[in-house]
């Protein structure tokens, strides 16, 4: 809770190698368990109840039939469209009822602790933002499987399975190319010999042809930094955060980008478009199977029935994917050790990284494995520690056989 701004001008002038701060360690620690706190109750126990509840009293019948008697006589008075105008008017619902808790979450806590540097204004513009892209993808994806639901008895879970695999596997690849801008200023970066050294270094690693480096201008939003491939093909770019770029010192923006390029020459994204592909299957059956026990994809206040099915469903598999994710982390991990071949650059960039971010570095081994993506921040220091030791043991090997 400091008031200082730490706006180093110029990646060279940082201090390095980093070395955690003991004041910022404090703040971490108390940071990162209010914010996994009130993350738990948002998704877990606002959203689970406010689907129970709005389900079971009998909430989303009576809003579907309030729409139908409002739209009565025009020629708004059609199934789908009362099923559309319902999906949008429960999803404002359930955000706003959790509006009081995103502002806690994203605005008070993010500013008490110096993460954050937005306004009021520019917060609550990009809430605004976020709901209604999140609509327009949503509201086809429900309908959709409703009327798949309705339409294919037997075999709708391959359709619907089929519809979601399609729409999230474009998500992914243009998500880079149209949602960010529309929260982000995006520049090429303009420092010369690092975007060569990077594109360099990409080339010499399996990513070829990085066509551009975009500079994320994220710094005037928050203080937390981040890098990653986008794209394939003619969109295929290296996109850095600013907070990177003005925070990091050279050595380590290598190490954070050898660990991106780690993700893309293993193909993790595709990987795990495999897998939520594999298993979307499976789970929409199993959901349809349980669903039409009390339910029916005939009438759409059902809908919150369906999603409570579905977040039980996802909630089984959820941890598995973690864990699949934390090992493709260790792997990226290890291809940025060998390819930069300087763990301490990699044991600062983490140390930093974690300062910033205000980050748990050693989490309990249960929430470890049912909510983090990453290993916990002291596991991938070890490892790169530990790395190190390998090597200079190795060189030590080396010198006595040169003797
Ligand atoms: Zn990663």
């Amino acid at each position: 809770m400091t008031e200082e701004g730490s706006s180093e001008e110029g990646s060279s002038e940082v201090d390095y190698p980093y070395e955690f701060d003991e004041e910022t360690r404090k703040k971490a620690e108390v940071y990162s368990k209010q914010k996994f706190y009130t993350g738990i109750f948002q998704s877990v126990v606002l959203y689970l109840s406010f689907l129970f509840i709005s389900y079971l009293s009998g909430f989303s019948h009576f809003l579907v039939e309030w729409i139908r008697t409002v739209v009565e006589g025009t020629f708004l008075y059609n199934y789908w469209i009362v099923a559309a105008i319902f999906v949008m008017i429960y999803s404002a619902l359930l955000y706003l009822i959790s509006l009081p808790v995103s502002y806690y979450s994203g605005f008070i806590l993010e500013h008490r602790y110096d993460l954050s540097n937005q306004t009021l204004g520019d917060w609550s513009k990009d809430q605004v933002k976020s709901f209604f892209i999140s609509l327009i993808f949503l509201t086809p994806l429900i309908l959709g499987v409703f009327f798949l639901g309705n339409t294919f008895s037997s075999l709708w879970w391959l359709y619907a399975g089929i519809l979601l695999f399609v729409i999230s596997g474009i998500l992914s690849n243009i998500s880079h190319l149209i949602l960010l801008p529309l929260f982000y200023d995006l520049e090429e970066l303009k420092d010369e010999s690092l975007k060569e050294r990077l594109i360099d270094m990409a080339e010499r690693h399996g990513v070829k042809k990085v066509e551009k480096v975009v500079v994320v201008k994220a710094g005037e939003k928050t203080e937390k930094a981040n890098a990653a491939f986008a794209g394939m093909g003619k969109t295929k770019r290296l996109l850095l955060f600013d907070t990177l770029l003005e925070k990091f010192h050279p050595k380590e923006i290598e190490s954070v980008v050898a660990h991106e390029m780690g993700h893309y020459v293993h193909k993790d994204i595709l990987r795990f478009m495999m897998i939520s592909g594999l298993l979307i299957f499976p789970m929409f059956y199993i959901s349809g199977e349980i669903f039409t026990i009390w339910g029916s994809f005939e009438q759409i206040y059902h809908l919150p029935l369906f999603l409570l099915i579905i977040y039980g469903l996802y909630s089984l598999i959820d941890p598995a994917t973690k864990t699949y994710s934390r090992y493709r982390e260790r792997k990226a991990d290890r291809f940025a050790l060998e390819t930069v071949n300087d763990s301490n650059a990699m044991v600062s960039a983490f140390k930093r990284l974690a300062d910033i971010d205000l980050a748990e570095l050693d989490p309990s081994k249960y929430i470890e494995i049912l909510f983090y993506d990453h290993p916990a921040p002291i596991k991938r220091i070890k490892m790169a520690e530990e790395e190190d030791q390998k090597d200079t043991e190795e060189d030590q090997l080396e010198n006595k056989k040169d003797k």
